[in-house]
């Protein structure tokens, strides 16, 4: 079809999101990342008015600027720190993204990450199938039930976990920007003082300069030999390297990590130690949540190409 608006991928997306994609779009499937396609690339730039990504997507200023024609840029994901905002911005290109319908996922997964670190499932899990059930018992474990919960972040995704922990028994405690009158839950004006009033950290912030190392060794000293750290956020927003060490040297008690600084790599320390559990990047891993953000994703372009304000714009573009 003729007509068609050119639209650029910038990740490999799933098949329930490209079918539909490539029904309204000619898609170029990351043209940008191939050097043996650079010529076909630089062929369709200037026609390319629409790029779709995933929360881990990068679309840099510089990748902007080789569109002229770009209008529209749909992030399938909550997270958009890969997006350069201000860049597109600049150029009047809206920027859309997925909230909501990922937080019970993202929620569920900071709880069950917290249950398996405390309970030591993965461990407990491990010793059963190498068969040394009958040379002893596990180790006891944490309880997690009734613990002090605190969450750094008291989003969608925060409030979301949250309310999880309430069934728990679990007393809440937050941080984030601003404090938040309209909860019953504590507020902490830092990620310091918020830890040393914590047996658990969940880190449920967005990603990029503003929460960079957040959770550094300061705030994992807070926690304490005793704490736990989860991060559901971004990779960026914990100190890998001060997390390694406070786990090597028993500065914390453990840590469920599903984000990592440099993903897909895992640093062999987070591999190997024993009191961690790690999960890749799993938080909206599942059919449902999967499909519904992307039908969010596909909703903010055709409302960009239908000339209506994109569904879910992110904040910065609203
Ligand atoms: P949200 O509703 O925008 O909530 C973000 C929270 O972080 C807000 O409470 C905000 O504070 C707080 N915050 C922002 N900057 C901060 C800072 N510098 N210091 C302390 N707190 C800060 O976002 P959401 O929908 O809950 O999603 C949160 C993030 O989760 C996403 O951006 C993404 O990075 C991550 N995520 C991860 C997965 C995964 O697969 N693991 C999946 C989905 C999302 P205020 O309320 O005061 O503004």
């Amino acid at each position: 079809m003729p007509n068609k608006p050119e639209l650029l991928t910038v990740a490999k997306l799933a098949p329930f999101l490209m079918q539909p994609l490539q029904q309204s779009f000619t898609v170029h499937d990351r043209l940008h990342e191939n050097a043996a396609e650079s010529a076909a690339f630089a062929a369709a730039a200037p026609r390319i008015r629409a790029i779709c990504g995933s929360g881990e997507s990068k679309v840099s200023a510089e990748l902007i600027a080789r569109l002229p024609a770009l209008e529209v840029i749909s992030i399938m994901g909550v997270g958009y720190d890969g997006v350069d905002v201000a860049a597109a911005k600049s150029r009047g290109v809206m920027v859309g993204h997925t909230p909501d319908v990922l937080n019970d996922d993202v929620a569920d997964l900071a709880l069950a990450l917290m249950l398996n670190i405390a309970r030591r499932i993965p461990q407990a899990e491990r010793h059963v199938r190498a068969g040394k059930w009958p040379e002893g018992p596990m180790p006891l474990a944490r309880k997690m039930s009734g613990a002090r919960l605190g969450i750094v972040g008291m989003g969608r995704i925060g409030q979301a976990i949250a309310q999880r922990a309430l069934a728990f028994g679990m007393t809440v405690a937050y941080t984030a920007r601003s404090a938040k009158p309209a909860l019953p839950f504590a507020f902490h004006a830092t990620p310091r003082e918020l830890a040393a009033a914590s047996d658990f950290l969940v880190v449920i912030t967005p990603g990029g300069a503003a929460t960079r190392k957040l959770i550094d060794a300061e705030v994992l000293r807070a926690l304490g030999p005793e704490g736990y750290l989860i991060n559901v956020a971004r990779g960026s927003v914990v100190d890998e390297t001060a997390l390694i060490e406070a786990l090597r040297s028993g500065g914390i008690a453990g840590a469920g990590l599903d984000v990592f600084e440099n993903e897909p790599q895992v640093p062999e320390a987070l591999r190997t130690l024993d009191n961690v559990v790690v999960v890749p990047h799993i938080g909206s891993a599942t059919v449902q949540t999967r499909h519904a953000m992307a039908a969010r994703a596909l909703a903010n372009l055709q409302a960009h190409f239908a000339r209506q304000p994109l569904p879910s714009a992110v904040p910065e573009c609203r």
